[in-house]
């Protein structure tokens, strides 16, 4: 199972992972086995894989530039990377990242696994300084809600602690705006239940090594632990990927021009899109990525109550957490456990692809409903 490496990214999610024997079904089928005859490579599937799972990790890895290993979530993805370091780790970690990899990271923390040193995104000096004393530098870009942009070029190159690893949560970006591997990262990260998968109907995370001893161990931790992807999950996965660049293109041109007129709205005090002139890592976006994304997170007048009408109040955008998928989706993240650091009022916009001006029309008349309460 192969594609051509020339190809462009595009022709690369049509083509990647499929089985071109004559007479094979175009698409990889659902494998449910957790057991093969003996004799031939795969034994158990937890150990060995199944077909399904090697057509997803092909395309992945083929997308991020390196050798992939799928899991049953982003989450059990992550948490097999953190796994990798020894006790007494030092670890540094984004001050605005993932909920759960906050929890993960605070968990080993409270138990005497590891200590955790939390960065500003932006604060490049910094990240290169964590870099010379950390065993794990983990870093998410952008991030999630306030996108901030970590400057990944020059964070990736630093020199590092001997036996230090540096891994990127690249869910936001996908591998099509960017891609740390090249840049230096020892591992690249997808929640595919987001972008990949696109539906909103799967539960999926890949990790990308550099190294084939890495994914090696990856593969290990993942038949120790047991967290392995499951059989719709990786065949509905590879479906998702097949449009992604449509998706992403649309999404994206859609995010653009809503980030672009929230910022004019009445109604709404902070727009943060890292496409916007007006965002603090803007320059870093603009020379890291190829495209600027399809979150956009903005800020409410009127705090927490106005924005949780904005929420109730949308017909067309589903009042959702999550993200990537076709279908727009809008949360109130400081109302989550965990996220109360954010500011009260704060929604992040997952955009879809639907008509953009029906997603306008919709924002638009949610946001003046409250103002207007007859
Ligand atoms: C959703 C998400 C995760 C976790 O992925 P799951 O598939 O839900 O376990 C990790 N990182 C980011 C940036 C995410 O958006």
């Amino acid at each position: 199972m192969s594609a051509n490496s020339s190809h462009k990214v595009e022709s690369w999610l049509v083509s990647a992972g499929r089985d071109r024997t004559p007479g094979s079904p175009l698409n990889v089928p659902p494998w449910p086995a957790s057991n093969f005859v003996l004799g031939d490579r795969r034994a158990y599937s937890r150990d060995d894989g199944t077909p399904g799972w090697d057509a997803l990790e092909d395309l992945i890895g083929g997308l991020e530039g390196g050798l992939a290993v799928s899991f049953a979530s982003g989450m059990a993805a992550i948490a097999a990377i953190f796994d990798r370091v020894p006790a007494g780790s030092r670890i540094a970690l984004p001050d605005d990242c993932y909920q759960g990899v906050s929890a993960l990271a605070a968990a080993g923390e409270s138990r005497g696994r590891w200590t955790v040193r939390r960065i500003a995104v932006s604060d490049t000096p910094a990240w290169v300084d964590a870099c010379a004393g950390a065993d794990l530098i983990w870093l998410e870009s952008p991030s999630n809600p306030l996108l901030a942009v970590a400057d990944l070029d020059i964070i990736c190159r630093a020199p590092r602690k001997p036996g230090a690893i540096l891994g990127v949560d690249n869910t936001f970006a996908t591998p099509l705006n960017q891609r740390p591997l090249d840049l230096g990262a020892d591992f690249a990260v997808q929640s595919a239940t987001k972008f990949i998968g696109g539906h909103s109907d799967l539960l999926c995370g890949v990790v990308t090594a550099r190294d084939p001893a890495m994914r090696d161990a990856l593969r290990h931790t993942r038949e120790l632990t047991g967290a392995t992807p499951g059989t719709l999950e990786v065949f509905l996965a590879v479906r998702g990927a097949r449009t992604l660049a449509l998706r992403l293109e649309r999404a994206q041109a859609n995010a653009a021009i809503l980030a672009e007129r929230l910022e004019q709205h009445p109604k709404v005090t902070v727009t943060r899109y890292p496409g916007l002139g007006s965002h603090p890592t803007h320059e870093a976006a603009r020379r890291q990525l190829k495209g600027f994304g399809t979150i956009v997170s903005f800020d409410v007048a009127g705090g927490a109550t106005h924005a949780d009408a904005v929420c109730a109040n949308v017909r067309l955008i589903q009042h959702a957490t999550s993200l990537g998928a076709v279908e727009s989706t809008i949360e109130r993240r400081a109302g989550i456990p965990g996220q109360e650091h954010l500011p009260r009022s704060l929604l992040r916009l997952s955009t879809g692809i639907e008509d953009v001006e029906d997603l306008w029309r919709d924002l638009d008349q949610a946001l003046l409903l409250h103002a207007n309460p007859q």
